[in-house]
C-alpha cells in the first residue's frame, strides 16, 4: 500500500531519495484552540496537515508532524477555554530551529503552511521566514494561511464557521457533530467562538472537498514553481 509522505513515517533511505528528486518540506503550523461545541481543539494544525499530505502527493516532497502551537488564541481574544496559548517568542525559537535543522537536512523549499491565523500569529511566523530567507539564499521559504493561495478561486477563511468545518468534514468526518450547536439563535465570536459563514447552512462534506481541492492544487502550483525557479537558479541538483 502506498503510505502518505509523512516525514515520520519515512525510512531514511525514502528520505534521501525524495531529497534527490523534490527537496521540499512541508511544515504544518496550528494550534489547540476553541472551534465551536462542534469541532475538535487540533482544527487548524489537522487541517493544514492533511492539506499538506495532499499537496505532496502532487509536487513531491515531505510533510512534518503537525505543530500545535498557536499565538493570539481565542483564550486571550474571547476568554474560551480547551484552549493552550503559546507565546510568540517560543513559537518564533521552535520556528527558527526547525528551518534551521530542516536546511541542515538538506532540505531546499521549505513550506509552513499555516492553519492558525489570528493577525499577531502570522506577524510572528512571517518575521522568521522573513529574517531565514534574508539569511539563507540557498534556500527558499514559503509561509501563508491556507486559504491564502486561493483566494482568486473564491475561497474565504474563516473561524469555525462553514469554511473550516466543511474541511474537517472533508477530512476528519467522525470529529464533527454539527447537532451540538444551538438550533433556535444567530452563532457569534462571542458567545460560540464561531465566525465567518453559518456551519449550519453550509458545511457539507462536498464543499469541504472542493475547498480542499481547490486549496491543494494552487498550493501544488505555488511550491512547484518555487522548486523550479529554485533549480534554475541554483542548477545544484
Ligand atoms: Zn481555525
Amino acid at each position: 500500500m502506498e503510505r502518505a509522505p509523512r516525514y515520520e513515517l519515512m525510512r531514511p533511505s525514502e528520505i534521501e531519495a525524495v531529497l534527490k528528486t523534490a527537496p521540499i518540506v512541508y511544515i504544518p503550523w496550528g494550534a489547540l484552540e476553541w472551534h465551536g461545541v462542534h469541532n475538535c481543539v487540533g482544527l487548524d494544525a489537522l487541517k493544514a496537515h492533511a492539506i499538506c499530505v495532499d499537496a505532496a502527493k502532487k509536487t513531491g516532497g515531505v510533510v512534518l508532524p503537525p505543530v500545535f502551537a498557536g499565538f493570539h488564541t481565542m483564550k486571550p481574544y474571547k476568554g474560551f477555554k480547551h484552549t493552550i496559548e503559546i507565546s510568540a517568542e517560543t513559537i518564533q525559537k521552535l520556528l527558527r530551529e526547525c528551518l534551521e535543522q530542516l536546511r541542515d537536512e538538506g532540505f531546499k523549499v521549505l513550506v509552513i503552511l499555516m492553519g492558525h491565523y489570528g493577525k499577531a500569529h502570522v506577524d510572528a511566523v512571517m518575521e522568521v521566514c522573513n529574517e531565514f530567507n534574508s539569511s539563507y539564499p540557498d534556500v527558499t521559504v514559503l509561509a501563508f494561511p491556507e486559504y491564502l493561495v486561493a483566494v482568486d478561486d473564491g475561497v474565504r477563511s474563516d473561524h469555525a464557521g462553514a469554511y473550516e468545518t466543511a474541511l474537517m468534514m472533508h477530512y476528519y468526518p467522525e470529529t464533527v457533530d454539527l447537532s451540538l450547536l444551538p438550533k433556535d439563535r444567530p452563532l457569534t465570536v462571542d458567545e460560540d467562538g464561531i465566525g465567518g459563514e453559518d456551519p449550519r447552512e453550509k458545511a457539507t462534506a462536498e464543499y469541504g472537498k472542493w475547498l480542499a481541492e481547490t486549496i491543494v492544487n494552487r498550493l501544488a502550483e505555488k511550491v512547484t514553481n518555487a522548486l523550479n525557479k529554485f533549480k534554475t537558479l541554483h542548477r545544484c541538483f
